[in-house]
């Protein structure tokens, strides 16, 4: 069986983006509007030798449902399915409240949890991790998932984790 990974994150952190570059597809719903993707979306992906499946969680939200909803269901969703978690979080607006519920949940959840740190193209490495420091999820990885940087070691470190 091909491992699961699941995107976690906050509307607009850029899950879809990511999705769609490491499943090499358009299939996700990218939007300046957060939580436009409404449907869980799953893809395949491949890194090396290695194949996985992908989730893309943005589309647990529907409209009206409040934050809290969104990231239980989120949660629950990674907690079932995933074997591996991405925790996906907004390098350009640092921590916001929202990210220290849903890193509260995932310490407990019992599966890898990797911190992704993207929308960091135009920051140095250090600095854009600073901040997340205190989610209590280790070393992050920091991305640009537009521009690919960082990609090539979120793989490595996710098969190795895996
Ligand atoms: P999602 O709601 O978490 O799935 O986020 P999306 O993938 O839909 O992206 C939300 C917005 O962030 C879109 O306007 C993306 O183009 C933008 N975005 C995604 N990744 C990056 C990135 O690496 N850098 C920058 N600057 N913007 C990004
Ligand atoms: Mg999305």
């Amino acid at each position: 069986m091909k491992p699961v990974i699941a995107l976690v994150g906050r509307p607009n952190v850029g899950k879809s983006t990511l999705f769609n570059r490491l499943t090499k597809t358009r299939n996700a719903l990218v939007a300046d509007h957060a939580g436009l993707t409404r449907d869980r979306i799953y893809g395949n992906a491949r890194h090396d030798e290695a194949e996985f499946i992908l989730i893309d969680t943005g589309g647990l939200t529907v409209q009206g449902d409040d934050m809290s909803d969104l990231m239980r269901k989120q949660a629950e969703l990674a907690i079932v399915e995933a074997d591996l978690i991405l925790f996906v979080v907004d390098g350009k607006t640092g921590v916001v409240p929202a990210d220290e519920l849903i890193a509260k949940q995932l310490r407990n959840v019992g599966k890898p949890v990797l911190l992704v740190i993207n929308k960091t193209e135009s920051e140095q490495k250090e600095l854009a991790a600073a901040d997340f420091y205190r989610l209590g999820l280790g070393e992050p990885e920091v991305i640009s998932a537009t521009q690919g940087r960082g990609i090539s070691n979120l793989m490595n470190t996710l098969m190795r984790d895996l």
